[in-house]
């Protein structure tokens, strides 16, 4: 895609054509496919100014299991307050180096990152890994550019940053102070399958998926403690926003936490075995597709189809997700332009 906006208008905005009185703002569609459905619109609307904290200052990093940190991200919409530290992001600390596990939203946040590296260990950073496209999980490389070591993502990630990370930087640029400084740095290496690393008797895998929660998903897989890194493969308690393929993403499902898998750093939430976290995500991308298959088998157009689905009504309505406004509409109208074309 060329232009995130021109994206949008071919991926289904123009369907409400001639429905103007529920027609959501082409803004707004625009706004909510480029920014993977995370509610920056409804942030615009705050008052940027004295609003601003460090929300990394706040947010401090937790061993999940040895040599494994996150910082949690908030459940929160990205605000000028918490300038998209809304994200779970971290590091592995192996016996000779480091490898860092997505970076956040600004060069700032990607500076407390190194700074938590180096309180918890004098071993080097040798990798940077991002997770995907989305700009809470990689806008924070600008930090780690100057460290001349190789930034990891998936084959698919350096066109997606190419293709949305102007429009993405503008969007946060006019947010939230604390993105000032911060460019878009895209990986220097990439996985087309799979990449095994060694941080010193400590392998880690990454693995690049099929088109799921975006066409970038790379997970990564810590052997000595059995934990997965899922990035938005998984959302825990965060509503999932879909921005690549729900019939991908169900299939990547299926195969995405084998028996030595022994807990998960999901991209949204708390660190779990993964089961139930990913039961529920399942449920809610089988009702959503469920949904949306009757609504097309029903001839509904899209206004239509957000009319009965976005709706606490509806039986499949995410009622127990946080910072489902704005991102289950979204949902509907990516899952309605892919299963159209079943
Ligand atoms: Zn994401």
């Amino acid at each position: 895609m060329a232009d995130p906006a021109l994206y949008l208008l071919a991926h289904g905005v123009q369907h409400l054509a001639g429905k103007p009185d529920r027609r959501p703002s082409l803004t707004r569609r625009a706004l909510l496919r480029a920014t993977g459905g995370l509610g920056l619109l409804g942030a615009l609307t705050l008052p940027a100014a004295g609003l601003f904290s460090p929300a990394q200052a706040a947010l401090p990093f937790s061993e999940v299991a040895d040599g494994v940190y996150v910082r949690y991200g908030v459940h929160e919409e990205v605000t000028a307050a918490n300038c998209g530290a809304i994200a779970n992001i971290g590091f592995v600390v192996g016996e000779d180096s480091v490898a860092v596990i997505d970076t956040g939203t600004t060069h700032s946040q990607g500076m407390s990152l190194r700074a938590a590296v180096a309180a918890a260990t004098d071993k080097p950073i040798s990798h940077v890994i991002n997770t995907h496209v989305h700009f809470d999980h990689c806008f924070g490389n600008a930090a780690f550019s100057a460290l001349t070591v190789p930034i990891i993502g998936h084959k698919n990630l350096p066109r997606a940053l190419a293709d949305r990370g102007t429009f993405y930087a503008e969007l946060l640029t006019d947010l939230c102070p604390d993105f000032a400084g911060t460019t878009v740095v895209a990986p220097t290496a990439t996985v087309a399958e799979t990449l095994d690393i060694d941080l010193g008797n400590r392998p880690l895998r990454l693995t690049a998926w099929p088109t799921a929660h975006t066409n970038t998903d790379l997970t990564v897989f810590d052997g000595r403690t059995g934990t997965l890194w899922t990035g938005d493969l998984v959302f825990a308690e965060r509503l999932p926003t879909l921005d690549g393929s729900i019939n991908g993403w169900l299939t990547v499902l299926d195969s995405l936490l084998p028996e030595n898998v022994r807990q998960i750093v999901p991209g949204h939430g708390p660190v779990s075995d993964g089961r139930a976290a990913l039961d529920a995500e399942r449920a809610y991308l089988e009702a959503l597709r469920d949904g949306v298959r009757q609504a097309l088998a029903d001839d509904l157009d899209i206004p239509d189809a957000l009319a009965r689905l976005d709706s606490d009504d509806w039986p499949g309505w995410p009622r127990d997700w946080q910072v489902v406004e704005n991102v289950h509409g979204r949902n509907i109208v990516s899952a309605y332009t892919e299963l159209e074309w079943e």
